[in-house]
């Protein structure tokens, strides 16, 4: 995944499907990270590495297939329950808004956060992560937001950190106090808003508990106006912002662009104009095609369109209860390549150096690099394009996340 050009910045247009693939290669990593990435023929030829020899731990990885560790730059692992009353409801033909105003959706889950312990959370967190690293994820971003109060929103932060130190991968906490107004701010959503802008927030960045500030800016969240007020108010304390945006209707991208978003998510509705704006700005578009196949939609964000203008384009599962509950990024894959056309090599691209884009690490993780961390995930297949070929199978062999070998199945 070494860049082609030695062009810095996200992989764009015809470079996100160059993968740099090194036959009968050879990965030395030393003290978590990678010290240098060839041949098998020439690692064995390396006087450091034969003096050293007896004291290398050889994982033989011949007929297979070894990528850097998925990033998966978008995911809300922090809930209880699976939500199987709503999708019962949607199998019945009620629609997201339908079951979000019968009280189901994402208010569906903030009584359960609200009364469990923190601990009880971090369990299922670091349940998820596990999962997560069993489908060759090694670099989760992790969003809060099914607390929606200040207690809650901070316990659940609190045990996403909790979680990642039990967990050998690497893990990027979001704050997302704004995913909806919770019920009691029902009547009035601005004190909501003020209450995330004044309090959540500076004791979040206080606490160091989050890198970034997410906000679901569309119909039944967050308007254009308050979105744009949390977000500045995110980079007032010091945090990195991103979005959802677009994924039900339309919101200009205009003014959300210039606050420099790492990633701007979903952009399922995003017309021309939309596109042209992504192009010239460093913001990845991070698209979440699971979202679309759970809900059953016909539709799939404008993949192909969004590349070809030469916009920065990652994928990622947003694990979640409601809308994707899967933590496999070869099944995004999948999903990217037969409903997105995608080429598989532009979503092993998507889901590796562009997701450690849109999350900022691009220095650390993504690519197979002397100097990078040694995140790896091997796959038991021969060919890359096997990883988005095999539906709904885990061809997943091991993780080694940080130089250690994570072995989940
Ligand atoms: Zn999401």
């Amino acid at each position: 995944m070494r860049s082609p050009s030695g062009n810095s910045g996200p992989r764009r247009g015809a470079e996100l499907r160059e993968l740099g693939i090194i036959e009968n290669g050879a990965v030395l990593c030393v003290g978590g990270k990678i010290t240098s990435v060839g041949s098998t023929k020439d690692a064995l030829r390396d006087p450091w590495v034969k003096k050293h020899r007896k004291k290398i731990r050889e994982i033989d990885c011949a007929g297979k297939v070894v990528l850097p560790g998925f990033v998966d730059s978008h995911t809300h692992p922090a809930f209880v329950s699976p939500r199987l009353t709503d999708f019962e409801k949607r199998i019945a033909g009620a629609s997201y808004e339908e079951i979000a105003k019968a009280g189901g959706g994402i208010r569906s889950s903030i009584d359960a956060v609200r009364r469990a312990g923190k601990s009880e959370l971090a369990e299922k967190v670091l349940s998820a992560l596990n999962e997560f690293a069993s489908h060759g994820t090694t670099t989760v971003e992790a969003k809060s937001g099914y607390g929606l109060s200040l207690e809650a929103e901070l316990k659940s932060l609190e045990a996403i950190k909790a979680a990642s130190a039990l967990w050998p991968g690497t893990v990027l906490p979001t704050f997302l106090g704004a995913h909806v107004v919770p019920p009691e701010f029902q009547r009035n959503p601005e004190q909501y808003v003020s209450l995330i802008c004044e309090e959540m927030i500076p004791l979040v960045a206080k606490r160091k508990l989050a890198k970034f500030v997410d906000v679901f800016c569309d119909k039944g969240a967050f308007n254009e106006e308050d979105s744009l007020r949390i977000l500045n108010a995110a980079r007032k304390n010091g945090l990195q912002v991103r979005a959802h945006i677009s994924q039900l209707t339309r919101t200009s991208l205009e003014r959300i662009l210039k606050l420099n978003p790492l990633s701007l998510d979903h952009l399922d509705h995003v017309d021309e104009a939309d596109i042209q704006l992504l192009t010239k700005s460093k913001t990845v578009a991070t698209l979440v095609p699971g979202a679309n196949y759970f809900l059953g939609l016909r539709d799939y964000p404008p993949a192909r369109k969004l590349i070809d203008a030469g916009v920065a384009v990652a994928l990622a599962t947003d694990y979640n209860p409601g809308s994707s509950p899967t933590a496999s990024m070869p099944f995004v894959l999948s999903l990217a390549c037969t409903h997105m056309k995608m080429t598989p090599a532009e979503a092993i691209a998507a889901a590796t150096i562009n997701g450690a884009w849109a999350l900022g690490i691009e220095k650390s993780k993504g690519s197979l690099e002397p100097g990078k961390d040694a995140d790896l995930a091997i796959f038991d297949v021969k060919d890359y394009r096997e990883l988005a070929y095999w539906v709904a199978s885990n061809r997943c062999d091991s993780v080694i996340a940080a130089g250690f070998v994570a072995a989940p199945r």
